[in-house]
């Protein structure tokens, strides 16, 4: 008999226990999407609060041990519960976040974003892949050893990720002693496609900074002092073309810029999935992998200025902007930050000034590919999939990865998740396939057992 045929009969009560548990694992994503656990500035944190209450409640109605809130004064509470390590077994940190991103424009959802819809074998709702669809999957792996996995497992269930994980660093130091990790599996990332497994090893950083622009201190009338001195939106539209070139490539300088080699995305596939408008041509150079994962991008996320339904002639005397640069793995974030500020302040036209009223950072990574902890669950991938998995950049950030790596160098970390490219995480109609999240708890719950015998 094949090593290969062996280790599926091995893992075949798995199999059936994960596939008997899908109607309760479907049901309990669709509770999830249900509280709306936005953590957006803005958004009523009480409810975050309640998600996380309720999610603690779950947990221990499920068997583990020690579930209780991690709190720090200001953020939004984590999850933590555990099941102790059999003797001699490692402990492995499971992460995921509740928290979700906010709906977005209402209009552009088929269905409602906090009601559960079952369609195709997908389940649409906010939250049901990023990452809600993580939380499940680790439940899912426990359940398949009937409450009791052959290594010890931590949940660390965070409620900051969409708002940038500003109180993880303190909680996980007030929260030491709690978490001893061998293994952290963050389960945050997602698949190649749907069917095909992936493994994130390298994350952009991102850094991002919100500033004024004013050119007068108050409106004046447009018609009579027009032409003679800038109004605000003039100034700082002409400052946030200095950003790219004309090609699209980011003007600012002294960024690291990489070319990934060996995987490509189709034209095709990119238009898709970034749903781009006919016609409208790509920006930058290399690769679309490159672009996505190996070098820096920026996008103005957000102007303040008059809307146009109320637009009067004035010269608007001050406009806001916020600006996102997302920063490649190897480059270091606060002379990203600096970089961008420096050329923001440079090219600010007219003798205007920026004032900075806001910052964020998020360090990019880069993740060690060849660990026992990634071996076993390639192989666990490959049974519950029965396709290899890829390895795969990110082009967003999971800010708080470096955190961990700092504060467990011993650990190996491994980023896997559940979503695909079609589940629209942070966009409206985000949707979970189901198949993919029956397999995703498969192949954790066949590494559990891998891990457990070393
Ligand atoms: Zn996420």
């Amino acid at each position: 008999m094949t090593e290969r045929g062996y280790s599926r009969r091995m893992n075949d009560d798995l199999r059936a226990n994960v596939a008997a548990d899908m109607p309760r694992l479907t049901r309990l994503l669709g509770d999830l999407v249900r509280l709306p656990s936005v953590s957006a500035p803005g958004y009523d944190k009480a409810k975050v609060r309640d998600t996380a209450t309720t999610i603690v409640a779950m947990l221990g109605e499920q068997g583990f041990e020690n579930a209780q809130l991690l709190e720090v004064k200001g953020g939004n509470p984590a999850v933590f519960a555990e099941i102790p390590a059999p003797e001699g077994a490692p402990t492995l940190l499971l992460y995921a976040h509740y928290d979700v991103q906010p709906p977005g424009p209402a209009a552009e959802w088929e269905t409602d974003p906090f009601e559960p819809v079952q369609r195709d074998g997908r389940l649409y709702g906010r939250g049901s892949a990023d990452d809600k669809g993580g939380l499940v999957m680790h439940l899912g792996a426990v359940a398949a050893h009937g409450g009791r996995p052959p290594v010890g497992v931590q949940l660390f269930f965070e409620g900051e990720e969409e708002a940038g994980s500003e109180s993880l660093g303190a909680i996980l130091d007030k929260y030491s002693h709690l978490l001893e990790p061998d293994v952290i599996v963050i389960g945050d990332g997602g698949n190649w496609e749907v069917g095909v497994p992936a493994f994130l090893t390298s994350l952009r950083g991102i850094v991002g900074v919100s500033f004024e622009l004013r050119t007068l201190q108050a409106a004046v009338h447009s018609g009579q002092y027009g032409g003679v001195y800038p109004d605000a939106l003039t100034a700082m539209v002409r400052l946030l073309a200095t950003l790219h070139d004309d090609a699209g490539n980011v003007t600012v300088p002294g960024l690291v810029s990489e070319e990934i080699e060996g995987l490509e995305i189709s034209e095709e596939l990119a238009r898709k999935l970034t749903r781009v408008v006919d016609g409208v041509e790509e920006i930058g150079t290399g690769s679309i992998p490159s672009r996505m994962w190996s070098r820096p991008a920026i996008s103005i996320l957000a102007l303040d200025a008059p809307p146009v339904s109320e637009a009067i002639n004035q010269l608007v005397p001050v406009a806001r902007a916020k600006v996102s640069l997302r920063i490649a793995p190897g480059q270091d974030t606060m002379s990203a930050l600096e970089s961008l500020k420096k050329h923001l302040v440079e090219n600010a036209p007219w003798g205007t000034k920026v004032e900075f009223f806001h910052e964020e950072y998020g360090d990019a990574s880069k993740l060690d590919a060849d660990t026992f902890a990634v071996e076993a669950w390639a192989k666990a991938f490959t049974e519950a999939f029965g396709t290899e998995p890829v390895f795969v950049g990110a082009g967003g950030s999971i800010p708080f990865i470096a955190t961990f790596k700092e504060l467990y160098p011993d650990a190996p970390i491994l980023v896997i998740g559940t979503s695909d490219p079609t589940s629209w995480y942070h966009a409206p109609n985000e949707s979970q396939d189901l198949g993919d999240l029956e397999k995703a708890a498969l192949s954790e719950a066949i590494a559990f057992r891998l891990l457990a015998s070393g």
